[in-house]
């Protein structure tokens, strides 16, 4: 398939590139000492594109059986029509990604103020490495093979890093994980190590790690190092399927409104392209609202969108006060700081294009401070849907939409579960018993692991030559 190209977001460039190449942002518009993402585009008049979404059922009876059986069978891509950048289906790195489901909530809709069948939570901790980054990874580790990759990194708050490492092993990659000091779930550390990523923690915070890991990618070529943040315009198309599982499981219904707990943004831009995409094509003859819900105390989209007014504006917002507000925090020396580590990000990558998704689907942006979070994380797990803090920030937001009037009792509203419960047991201990884990394990005893095929995570100074170091030169081939 050679109708799938990249372009940048930027009208004033709408420069094009191949699939075959590898950026993390428009290297015209780079030129110019101006940074601006990525799309993944398709030339749909010479694709096969369904003519109705219902066609997507065929491959219901066909999942796990015959050639395509693998690829029917994921969540991501037996929506593969829709996200038809790859050369071949042998390109396709799947592990069985996306069985996910819509779960109905009632009793947790009558504690919101929603009529009874109306409150959706797309359960997307189901997932293998058990949050929705899975749907971009096997996306962007599929584009990782077509290139030839064979050293893969992210910086992360966690599960990026759980995802990628898991995604390396089966692809059998190199996964190097860059995370701050003392910020991440257990859960999480524990999955990088155990799927055996290079696990760097560098004494930063997420912010210092992506900088310095798209240093390395970008600045430092000679290392080999393909970038996995979602930055990679890949991991988005992938994640688009979250979308298309949610019409799906409707019946093909379009809901009222989708919301989404904000971070990076890649969530919610992802979801904007989807809806676009299936407008564009005829496929879809509405497009639901979106929310986006930021914790307090990691709430630059908030700040930027509600109290900045910052809009989309045709793809040219106000850069000038975006960069202020980003210099601000600089001198400020501001770091975002929320229980919801997940979303605990001062400097969203995704920033303009989830502006887009806002102008796209009519959105909203709201903050939840922390104490809310845990409640109804608490909340979601006593009626029978555990997940970790961030991704309870969707249903405290909802729950706020619907005390402002915006949400009415008889909206259809979908909110996303992000990640598993299970990712932040630590989180969960503390609500019900008011045990710090995290100060009982800094103070245990340690000694040396024994296992045989131990992984110790590298502490490592925010420092590109320490780092570098700490990475290791690439293998030799042949
Ligand atoms: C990554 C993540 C988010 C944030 O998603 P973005 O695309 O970065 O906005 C929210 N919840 C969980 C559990 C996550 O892992
Ligand atoms: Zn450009």
């Amino acid at each position: 398939m050679q109708h799938a190209y990249q372009q940048c977001i930027n009208p004033d460039c709408n420069a094009t590139f191949g699939t075959d190449e590898v950026h993390v942002s428009c290297p015209t518009c780079s030129a110019k000492g101006v940074s601006s993402l990525l799309d993944i585009r398709y030339d749909w008049s010479k694709l096969p594109v369904p003519k109705s979404l219902a066609h997507f059922e065929s491959r219901w009876a066909t999942k796990g059986r015959g050639d395509t059986g693998k690829l029917d069978f994921s969540g991501i891509w037996r929506f593969r029509d829709l996200l038809p950048f790859y050369n071949n289906e042998s390109d396709i790195v799947t592990v069985g990604e996306g069985r996910t489901l819509l779960q109905s909530a009632d009793l947790l809709a009558k504690q919101i103020g929603v009529d009874a069948g109306n409150l959706f939570l797309q359960y997307e901790g189901l997932n293998p490495s058990g949050s929705f980054k899975d749907n971009g990874m096997t996306a962007a580790f599929t584009h990782a093979k077509m290139v030839g990759a064979s050293r893969v990194a992210c910086a992360s708050t966690g599960n990026t890093s759980a995802s990628l490492a898991l995604f390396a092993a089966h692809a059998e990659m190199v996964g190097i994980v860059f995370i701050g000091s003392g910020k991440i779930a257990y859960g999480k550390l524990s999955q990088a190590l155990d799927y055996g990523a290079r696990t760097l923690q560098i004494q930063g915070d997420f912010d210092a790690c992506l900088h310095r890991v798209k240093q390395i990618a970008t600045e430092n070529k000679e290392l080999g190092i393909y970038l996995m943040n979602s930055v990679n315009p890949f991991r988005l198309e992938g994640q688009k399927s979250i979308m298309f599982r949610v019409l799906e499981s409707l019946n093909w219904e379009i809901p009222d409104w989708i919301v989404v707990p904000g971070g990076n943004l890649g969530n919610c831009s992802a979801f904007g392209k989807a809806f676009m995409e299936l407008k564009e094509l005829g496929l879809i003859d509405r497009i639901p609202r979106l929310a986006v819900i930021q914790a307090a105390g990691a709430n630059p989209l908030h700040v930027l969108y509600n109290e900045k007014g910052i809009r989309w504006n045709d793809g040219r917002p106000d850069h000038a006060t975006i960069n202020a507000f980003y210099k601000q925090m600089d001198d400020d020396n501001y770091h975002a700081q929320t229980v919801a580590s997940a979303i605990e990000i001062g400097r969203p990558v995704n920033l303009i294009k989830s502006l887009r998704a806002l102008d796209v689907m009519d959105g909203v942006v709201r903050q939840v401070d922390d104490p809310t979070i845990l409640e109804y994380r608490a909340m979601v797990a006593r009626y029978g849907f555990g997940c970790e803090p961030a991704s309870a920030a969707s249903v405290a937001g909802a729950h706020m939409l619907r005390k402002e009037g915006l949400i009415s009792a008889s909206d259809k509203v979908v909110c996303i579960l992000t990640g598993h419960e299970l990712k932040d047991p630590d989180a969960t201990v503390k609500y019900h018993t008011g045990i710090d884990m995290k100060a009982v394990q800094e103070s245990a005893p340690r000694s040396e692991p024994k296992g045989c095929i131990a992984n110790k995570p590298i502490p490592v100074a925010d420092d590109l030559d320490a780092i570098i170091a700490a990475i290791g030169a690439p293998a030799q081939v042949g």
